[in-house]
């Protein structure tokens, strides 16, 4: 597959990029894209997102901090796919649908994200997702700071009990083999934004 990958020179463009080539893929520009990958920042993503719409080319897009409904009606006119997931790592996904099924039992809940001090949105998108699928308003704490990669804590609170439900991203790697079956599965998504790497398991 011909992928543009954007954001490359970044943490986790810098781990992706080889491990694209070691898939087979080839690192193109935009133009003749089969694919836009994109890892970048808040304030770019979405320029790139309608770049890529216009190009009409399909894009999986991993950068938090944007609302992916912005593109919604464009990408379904425009009759291209645009998948976005908050984290791309498998185990943060069963962390996500853990805190959902015990949100059920244990309404009193909080959740404390850590990351990198370098990462510019807070909370982070993968905090915003676990407690939309949780009962209530969770509180959500960040953390930011260096020598952490993403971390979640989503701790529940009873009568004389706590559950805590935890999740490392302890290298970037975690996040390949994510992007890889979203760009596998790219081909089979409706046109219009499709988000959170469940729908593709
Ligand atoms: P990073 O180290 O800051 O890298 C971002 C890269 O994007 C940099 O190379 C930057 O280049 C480049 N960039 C910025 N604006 C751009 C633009 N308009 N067009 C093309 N490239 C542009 O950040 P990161 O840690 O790799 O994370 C990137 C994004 O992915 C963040 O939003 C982060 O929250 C998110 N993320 C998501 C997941 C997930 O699983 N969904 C996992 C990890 C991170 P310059 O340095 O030259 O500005």
């Amino acid at each position: 597959m011909k992928i543009a990958l954007l954001g490359r020179g970044g943490k986790v463009g810098s781990v992706l990029a080889p491990a694209f080539e070691a898939a087979g893929h080839v690192l193109v520009e935009l133009d003749g894209a089969d694919a836009m990958v994109d890892f970048t920042a808040p304030d770019a993503v979405l320029a790139n997102v309608r770049r890529a719409l216009a190009a009409r080319v399909p894009s999986v897009v991993g950068t938090t901090g944007w609302n992916p409904e912005d593109v919604e009606r464009e990408a379904t006119d425009a009759g291209v796919a645009v998948f976005h997931a908050p984290n791309f790592a498998l185990g943060a996904v069963l962390m996500m649908r853990f805190a959902g099924e015990a949100s059920q039992r244990l309404p009193r809940a909080e959740i404390v994200e850590l990351h990198a001090d370098t990462k510019r949105d807070a909370p982070s998108g993968t905090a915003k997702a676990t407690a939309a699928r949780m009962a209530g308003a969770v509180p959500i704490h960040s953390v930011r700071l260096p020598g952490l990669v993403a971390h979640q804590e989503v701790i529940f609170g009873g009568p004389g009990e706590t559950l805590t439900i935890r999740h490392d991203t302890t290298s970037r790697e975690a996040f390949i083999p994510g992007v890889l079956l979203a760009l596998d599965k790219l081909d089979t998504l409706p046109p219009g934004v499709t988000v959170g790497l469940e729908a593709l398991l």
